[in-house]
C-alpha cells in the first residue's frame, strides 16, 4: 500500500501559519463550513505533484496560491507544501521507508522542489510518482467537477455505476433474464 500520511501546509492559500494534518489507516474525512479550506487541502496536493495550471488551482496567477493576507495580518512571501508517504512496501522506487516531498514558491516566480529536504527537478517528482496513480495525472486526486459530472447523469446511469461499485451488476442482469424467460 501506499499511504498518505501526512499534509504540512506553510503559507499556502489561507494556511498562513504552518498546518500539519495527520492521517491514521482507514478513511479521514475533513469537514468545515463554506470556505474554510478543504477544497484548498486538495489544491495544496495537487500543487506539489506539480501542477503548473493556476486555474486549476483556482486562481488567476501561481502567486495567487500565496496567503495574500487580511485585514490584521500581513502577505506571507512564500508558500510551501510537503506530503509525506509510507514507502514500507517500496511501491516508490527511492531508498527511503517514507518519502517526502515538498514544492516552495516565491512570489517571484520560482518553485523549488524537494524529495527528502534534498533539492531536486520537478522530473524526479514525476519520476517516483509514475504508475502509482498518486502523480497529478493519477486517479488519486478526483476533484468536484469530476463529482458534479457523476450526480448529473441521468439517474439510471448513475445507479449503474454504484451497482458497479458495490459489484452487484451482475445479479441484477441474471434477475432481468430470469424474468424474460
Ligand atoms: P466550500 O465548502 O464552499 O467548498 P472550502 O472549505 O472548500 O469551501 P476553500 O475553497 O478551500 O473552502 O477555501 C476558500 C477560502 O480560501 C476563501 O476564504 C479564500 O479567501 C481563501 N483563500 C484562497 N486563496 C487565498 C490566499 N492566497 N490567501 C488567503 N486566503 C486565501
Ligand atoms: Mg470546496
Amino acid at each position: 500500500k501506499l499511504h498518505l500520511r501526512k499534509i504540512e501546509l506553510r503559507g499556502f492559500k489561507s494556511f498562513a501559519d504552518k498546518t500539519e494534518i495527520k492521517f491514521k489507516d482507514g478513511i479521514t474525512a475533513i469537514v468545515g463550513p463554506n470556505g474554510s479550506g478543504k477544497s484548498n487541502i486538495s489544491d495544496a496536493v495537487r500543487w506539489v505533484l506539480g501542477e503548473q495550471s493556476a486555474k486549476t488551482l483556482r486562481g488567476s496567477k501561481m502567486e495567487d496560491i500565496i496567503f495574500a493576507g487580511t485585514t490584521n495580518r500581513k502577505p506571507l512571501g512564500m508558500a510551501e507544501v510537503s506530503l509525506t508517504l509510507d514507502n514500507e512496501s517500496n511501491k516508490l522506487d527511492v531508498d527511503y521507508s517514507e518519502v517526502t516531498v515538498t514544492r516552495r514558491v516565491y512570489r517571484s516566480g520560482d518553485s523549488e522542489y524537494y524529495i527528502n529536504k534534498s533539492l531536486c527537478r520537478l522530473k524526479d517528482i514525476k519520476e517516483i510518482f509514475m504508475d502509482t496513480g498518486v502523480g497529478i495525472d493519477g486517479y488519486s486526486i478526483i476533484g468536484q467537477g469530476k463529482i458534479d459530472e457523476i450526480l448529473s447523469n441521468k439517474t439510471g446511469d448513475r445507479r449503474l455505476l454504484f451497482e458497479e461499485a458495490a459489484g452487484i451488476v451482475k445479479y441484477r442482469t441474471r434477475k432481468q433474464e430470469s424474468e424474460r424467460k
